[in-house]
């Protein structure tokens, strides 16, 4: 890492380059899909560049834009999809990092505009209930953040139609492990049905796991 590069910055340089080789090995992006971001303590965000494989990163190509958007230091251009990750950052404060990603079941379920219902295992009731579908729009524009902004606050991801999914948390690791556990009930979803055995659990069954982990129920729409 070049010099002058604060401590902070190059671990989470680090970190990104470790998170994208995670997600081309788990086949969760293909060529060069996907992006992943983080806050800096500056409040500019760190980011991945464009046409660049997210398995074959190196620090020094990580750019930082504004969270307006501008581009403030690199030697190659950010991602065009980088404008969904500065509007989750500029919804929420307590986020510190966002990955998108185009898994194989999870984008299944995007195209075909089916949101994801966790309620089937314990765990998924605990740390990922749903995972709501935000309508489609053209990659690169406005339209994909507005399409997003609505869901920062109340989850920790969501299905971008006809696109793939997109997910947030405090730290770069919260925010991958979400896009892990994402994929994984889209999996288990298109599994449990192929066996005709799709079944969430029973409403005292969630309730009790609810309580017994301090999950707040769910807002009724
Ligand atoms: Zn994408």
């Amino acid at each position: 890492m070049a010099a002058g590069i604060p401590a902070v910055e190059a671990r989470l340089r680090a970190e990104i380059c470790e998170i994208g080789r995670a997600l081309w090995q788990r086949g969760m992006v293909a060529a060069n899909d996907g992006n992943v971001s983080a806050l800096l303590p500056d409040g500019t965000v760190l980011c991945t560049p464009t046409l660049v494989s997210k398995g074959f990163m190196t620090p020094e190509m990580l750019p930082v834009v504004a969270l307006d958007g501008t581009v403030l230091r690199g030697e190659r251009p950010p991602s065009s999809e980088v404008l969904m990750h500065l509007r989750v950052y500029r919804e929420d404060a307590a986020v510190g990092a966002v990955v998108h990603a185009h898994p194989m079941y999870a984008t299944a379920f995007a195209i075909k505009g089916e949101p994801l219902v966790g309620l089937m295992m314990p765990e998924s009731v605990v740390a990922m209930p749903e995972v709501p579908l935000a309508a489609y729009a053209t990659p690169s524009t406005h339209e994909v953040p507005d399409s997003v902004a609505p869901f920062v606050g109340t989850h920790t991801a969501c299905l971008l139609e006809h696109h793939g999914a997109l997910s947030w948390g405090p730290d770069l690791m919260t925010a991958y492990l979400t896009m892990e556990r994402l994929e994984y009930t889209a999996q288990m979803t298109a599994l449990v049905r192929q066996i005709g055995g799709e079944r969430i659990l029973s409403a005292e069954r969630i309730a009790e796991v609810r309580r017994i982990f301090g999950i707040p129920a769910p807002p009724t729409r």
